[in-house]
C-alpha cells in the first residue's frame, strides 16, 4: 500500500486512508504486507510503484494524489514507472463532465464547463481501467502488473470519504474477491502487566506454530489485548481457548466489596 501525501508525511494529516484499508484488506485474500507513506513527487511515486511491481503482492494500492491541482502527480508518476503515455480517457473526461454539470446545477460552480484542472483529472495512464466514483470526480484506475497472472494496481483518490466509497462498491466486490486469509482471535485482560504473559506467549507459540500471536496494550481502555491470528478458524480458536486456560492463574483478584 502506497499514500501520497506531502501533507501525510509532514503531519498534518493522519493516514486514515492506509489504516482503513488495512482494516477491509485482512478481511480478503489479500492481507496487507506492507504500508509506505511518500510525498507527492513524481519520481518518489514511481520509485516505489517500481519496487512493487517488481516484489511478490498480487495488489498494489497507490491512494492519493488525484486531485485537479499541480502538485497532484500520482497518475503521472504511474506512466512513468510503466513507461506508457498520459491519455484523456473517454470514460473519466465522461464522469468528470457530469460531476461539474451537476456541481453547478446545484449552485457551487459558476460554469458547467470543465475547467483546466478538472480535465488533467481525465488524463489516465494508457492502459488503465476507469472505476466508477460514485461521491467525488477523481477517476480511480486499475491497471495490470507484470508477473504472475492477475496482478493489478490499483490507484485510488484520496479524499476519504470517495476512497471508501470506492474500495466498497468497487473494488471489494471484483478486485479482492475470495475467501478470507485470516482468523482473528482477540482475548482482552483488565489489570494484567503485558509481561505476565511472556512464558504463556511462548508456551503458545510452541505449541501452535501456525498461530501468530500479538500483545496490545491499548491504555485508553484500560486493556490489554492478546490476539491470535490463523488461516484456519478453529486453529485460531483452539489457541484463545488455550490462552485463556493458560492466563486463569494470572487474572487479578476481584476489588474488595466496598
Ligand atoms: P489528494 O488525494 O491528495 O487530492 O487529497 C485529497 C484530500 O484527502 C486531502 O484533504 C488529503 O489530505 C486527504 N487525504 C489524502 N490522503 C489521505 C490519507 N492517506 N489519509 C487521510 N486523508 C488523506
Ligand atoms: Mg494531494
Amino acid at each position: 500500500m502506497i499514500a501520497v501525501g506531502d501533507e501525510l508525511l509532514a503531519g498534518h494529516t493522519a493516514d486514515t486512508n492506509s489504516a482503513w484499508l488495512a482494516d477491509r484488506l485482512r478481511r480478503t485474500p489479500f492481507p496487507c504486507r506492507r504500508i509506505v507513506v511518500v510525498p507527492d513527487d513524481e519520481p518518489a511515486i514511481a520509485a516505489e510503484l517500481a519496487a512493487a511491481a517488481a516484489g511478490p503482492a498480487a495488489r498494489v494500492f497507490c491512494c492519493g494524489g488525484l486531485g485537479p491541482t499541480p502538485d497532484d502527480v500520482t497518475l503521472a508518476a504511474v506512466a512513468a514507472a510503466f513507461r506508457v503515455r498520459l491519455r484523456e480517457h473517454p470514460v473519466a473526461l465522461a464522469h468528470i463532465g457530469d460531476v461539474v454539470a451537476r456541481m453547478h446545477r446545484a449552485g457551487w460552480v459558476p460554469s458547467p464547463a470543465i475547467n483546466p484542472g478538472n480535465r488533467k483529472m481525465a488524463l489516465v495512464p494508457e492502459g488503465a481501467e476507469v472505476l466508477r466514483n460514485r461521491v467525488g470526480m477523481a477517476p480511480p484506475v486499475v491497471l495490470g502488473l507484470p508477473g504472475a497472472a492477475g496482478r493489478r494496481l490499483l490507484v485510488l483518490p484520496g479524499v476519504p470519504i470517495e476512497l471508501r466509497t470506492v474500495v466498497l462498491e468497487e473494488v471489494l466486490p471484483v478486485h479482492l474477491a475470495g475467501e478470507p486469509a485470516v482468523a482473528v482471535e482477540e482475548v482482552a485482560y483488565r489489570g494484567i502487566g503485558e509481561s505476565s504473559f511472556y512464558s504463556i506467549l511462548r508456551t503458545l507459540a510452541a505449541t501452535f506454530p501456525d498461530v501468530r500471536f500479538g500483545s496490545y496494550p491499548l491504555p485508553a481502555a484500560g486493556e490489554l489485548v492478546i490476539r491470535a491470528t490463523a488461516r484456519d478458524p478453529a486453529r485460531a480458536q483452539l489457541a484463545a481457548a488455550e490462552l485463556r486456560r493458560l492466563a486463569e492463574g494470572l487474572r487479578p483478584p476481584p476489588s474488595p466489596a466496598g
